[in-house]
């Protein structure tokens, strides 16, 4: 094994010179001043790079994401701004053309979100081959209820001739599932692709919430190979008798693998609904709601939760709950407490006071993700009008100490936890007001709830998961984090970035 001495390193948000941390046998085995040659005790062989004055900082994780549906989306084009055909085929010859995320082999390239309503003319197979010629491309409107396709895409789909190559309603009904399903080797192949996009922004580990058996799923891509990310695999109720079957406890690597990157994830249940459907469970009823549902849904009855909490928990599992109304996260907190369970409760976006402290009482970690916030604060301030005060709030669980642990929650936002920093941090997007900036983080505190708990100061015994950035990200415009510039990325002391 090849230990690695990374020399003239800063740490973030420290100014007293330049450090050596040699790496070895997957941990960080010693930080000693620049030059100062630190003793290794196997007698491996030694491998120097220098930082020159780059940033070591812990590796990141995204503490919530859907991997495989992220790795799908990731690679459909955006062409909701286009205003006509020609736009939007000029849209696609420019991703064809310029792909840095290149569509695999034999799939085609999948946009969103026309809207030829409002165009002058009509959508042709004719205007996009002429753009890209034997391109299989496939364009999927705003609505999803019609597609528009290449001559090469229309085939794509078992479609030979076509009048237009525009396809609506119940035509595009029959033809869609080629796209919205995918077979698992296609799924893979994109998965690795996006583990290695998440690699060059310093990301080292994620949890996977994917609705899917991912106990099978993480299996097969472990033996047919996997590197460059950790992930926590979590496994849904359905799921979760193979899984105590299999004897899988917290953190267990699948693969029965001493220091195996895929381990055991928690039991994710789902409770409530959501902000933007009006079905996020709330003890006040939505702004002009009325009727039956004007507080929003319960998924699951409060007496089926906590034994189900338990039966996880006694099996060694952590619990990931989502809750996103008042209402739903004092269930949830109720359901811990009589559980005796230990996790998370996913998003807790709207909270009571008292919950607040209830978290921090029974060490419930808040997995939050803050560019919703950003994403919802309008919608927010629609429904929610007398109580936006208390959303998103992450100052108040941090005051009363709640472990935080930051996500994006993707294919909902990026997969980029510079872009969660940068919005727990400035409450604030695109140059907007911030939003409630009381309830702001500080840099320190994100940072924290970003590298899985670890110390940013670079602990001696830790996991050699670390992310080299070009600049502190203290001495950075905090609207600029979202663009932080990452060199290299290494993972058990194995690159899987490195740009520098
Ligand atoms: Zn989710």
């Amino acid at each position: 094994m090849t230990a690695t001495l990374l020399q003239n390193a800063r740490r973030a948000g420290r100014f007293d010179g330049l450090v050596d941390v040699l790496l070895d046998d997957g941990r960080i085995t010693a930080v000693v001043p620049a030059g100062a040659a630190p003793s290794s005790s196997s007698t491996t062989t030694r491998q120097a790079v220098d930082l020159d004055g780059r940033v070591l900082v812990p590796g990141l994780w995204d503490a919530h994401t859907h991997l495989t549906q992220w790795a799908l989306v990731r690679h459909r084009l955006d062409v909701s701004e286009a205003t006509s055909p020609a736009h939007a085929a000029a849209l696609v010859r420019a991703r064809v053309h310029g792909a840095t995320t290149p569509t695999p082999q034999g799939q085609p390239l999948v946009g969103y979100g026309f809207r030829w309503a409002g165009w002058d003319t009509e959508p042709t197979a004719a205007a996009l081959d002429e753009a890209v010629g034997d391109v299989p491309v496939i364009l999927l409107s705003g609505d999803l209820h019609s597609a528009w396709a290449s001559t090469a895409g229309l085939r794509y789909l078992g479609i030979h001739h076509h009048p237009t190559g525009l396809l609506r309603e119940e035509e595009w009904m029959a033809a869609s599932p080629r796209i919205v399903t995918v077979d698992d080797d296609v799924a893979d192949e994109l998965v690795v692709d996006a583990a290695r996009a998440a690699a060059e922004r310093g990301v080292v580990g994620i949890v996977d919430f994917e609705l899917a058996d991912n106990l099978t799923d993480w299996r097969r891509r472990l033996a047919r190979g996997w590197g460059g990310l950790r992930v926590r695999a979590g496994v849904w109720e359905q799921y979760l008798g193979e899984v105590l079957e299999a004897g899988l406890a917290d953190d267990d690597p699948l693969d029965g693998a001493a220091g195996g990157l895929v381990t055991q994830g928690p039991l994710k249940v789902i409770s409530d609904g959501s902000l933007n459907t009006l079905t996020a469970f709330c003890f006040d009823a939505y702004a002009g709601a009325t009727g039956e549902d004007a507080h929003g849904i319960l998924n699951i009855a409060t007496d089926q939760l906590a034994p189900l909490m338990s039966r996880a928990h006694e099996a060694g599992l952590r619990c990931a709950i989502h809750a996103i109304g008042d209402h739903a996260n004092a269930l949830a907190l109720d359901a811990f407490a009589a559980a005796g369970a230990r996790g998370s409760i996913e998003h807790a976006q709207l909270l009571r006071a008292d919950d607040v402290a209830r978290f921090a009482a029974l060490g419930v970690t808040a997995s939050v993700q803050p560019e919703h916030a950003m994403d919802d604060r309008d919608i927010a301030e629609d429904l929610w009008p007398d109580r936006t005060a208390r959303a998103f709030p992450l100052a108040d669980l941090r005051r009363a100490g709640v472990p935080l642990a930051l996500g994006s929650d993707a294919p909902v936002a990026r997969l980029d936890p510079w872009v969660a920093v940068a919005a727990a941090v400035t409450r604030s997007r695109d140059g907007r007001e911030p939003w409630h900036p009381e309830q702001s983080l500080d840099l320190r505190t994100a940072l924290e709830a970003s590298v899985d708990r670890r110390s940013l100061d670079l602990d001696v015994g830790g996991p050699a998961d670390l992310a080299v950035v070009d600049v502190d990200p203290f001495a950075v415009d905090p609207d600029g984090l979202r663009e932080m510039p990452v060199a290299g990325t290494l993972v058990a002391g194995q690159w899987t970035h490195r740009a520098f």
